[in-house]
């Protein structure tokens, strides 16, 4: 009861802090290659939380911790970006966590209504009770059933937003039926199926993009999303959006085939704007160091959860290959002052009515 009381307390004195937060506030997790986002934004009562994404690095769940250590109690939103390991690794045991620390998730919402192991986790017929994708599945059906939190599909209509108080509203951009279709095409079923597969690249058709906007300024989330969606975007949500970026993704960890030139050099932005590389050691070559310097150029402040300027040998199925962990075109941090160690770890970024940071 004692240690109940005192949970309680520490909860209150954090809400205190937080009704005082002026509009908005998003925190990138280093989390290696992958993605946690956690968003918070000011509600009359209390404050507002979005899990966007949960991975898990060798240190352990660092959204779980964050919760922890903040005492976060309510959370709005779960929202899985797409059906991709490095963004849900650490989902099923998130929820979990949730559910037995009475931490109270109202929605959990997610974009992979179409995946085969979805659809095998709903008929209950899978025999690959296995692989990780099914446990996730599994996972949020179970705790649907037994009424832990309510269930929602990101599926782009005409009607996709939520409002999150007065001034701000969340939108959801993507995936609409154009990509949803691409991401069936993509599948190839029987084949998939059959498979024991973490990752097929498709899925990457399935990611949600996400702005979250005043009447004059927005945050972009723009997940593993492709570069024709960007196309898209350009040419119909955000044609002639006239409110100023202040943060956004590089989508896909800066890979080549999610960035489009034209759409970012469209998007109307100030001296300020972040763009944020949510990136780790990985085999790919993320981000791309044409992508880089496109920001670079254009003058985007660059933030990545990385470290940068360090080449790295890991070693992957006993051959020894070099992979980047950093930003390709910065050799080393002392060589780049103005990149210190604010610029990479956890990325915080607190903006207020005006869209100011703070
Ligand atoms: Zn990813």
């Amino acid at each position: 009861m004692i240690h109940g009381k005192g949970s309680k307390l520490r909860s209150k004195r954090h809400q205190l802090k937080y009704l005082n937060l002026k509009m908005l506030e998003v925190k990138f997790l280093n989390v290696n290659q992958g993605d946690s986002i956690i968003i918070h934004w000011s509600k009359p009562d209390r404050l507002g939380t979005i899990l966007l994404d949960c991975n898990l690095t060798i240190n352990g769940n660092e959204t779980i911790n964050y919760i922890k250590d903040n005492s976060i109690t309510e959370i709005d939103y779960v929202i899985l970006s797409h059906p991709h390991h490095d963004h849900y690794s650490g989902m099923v045991e998130l929820l979990d966590y949730c559910i037995s620390n009475s931490v109270n998730i109202k929605y959990f919402l997610y974009t992979g209504s179409s995946q085969p192991e979805m659809i095998r986790t709903i008929s209950r017929a899978s025999p690959k009770a296995s692989s990780d994708i099914y446990k996730l599945f599994h996972s949020i059906i179970t705790h649907y059933n037994a009424k832990h939190f309510d269930l929602g599909i990101i599926s782009v209509g005409p009607n996709s937003d939520v409002k999150l108080n007065d001034d701000l509203t969340l939108t959801f951009l993507s995936p609409t039926f154009f990509e949803e279709q691409k991401f069936i095409k993509g599948i190839k079923l029987n084949a998939y199926v059959d498979s024991d597969v973490k990752n097929h690249p498709a899925a990457n058709w399935l990611s949600t993009a996400i702005k979250i906007h005043t009447s004059n300024w927005y945050v972009l989330l723009t997940s593993d999303c492709l570069k024709e969606t960007l196309i898209r975007l350009d040419k119909t949500t955000l044609r002639d959006c006239e409110k100023s970026l202040r943060v956004a993704q590089s989508a896909h960890h800066g890979a080549q085939s999610s960035h489009n030139n034209t759409f970012w050099s469209k998007r109307k932005k100030l001296e300020d704007t972040k763009i944020v590389f949510s990136v780790g050691d990985n085999i790919y070559r993320h981000p791309n160091s044409d992508v880089v310097k496109y920001f670079e150029e254009n003058s985007f402040k660059i933030h990545s959860t990385n470290n940068i300027g360090t080449l790295k040998q890991i070693s992957i199925n006993k051959a020894v290959k070099v992979v980047m962990s950093h930003i390709e075109t910065f050799s080393a941090p002392s060589q780049h002052p103005k990149y210190s160690s604010d610029y990479y770890g956890h990325q915080e970024f607190k903006i207020d009515t005006n869209g100011s940071f703070v």
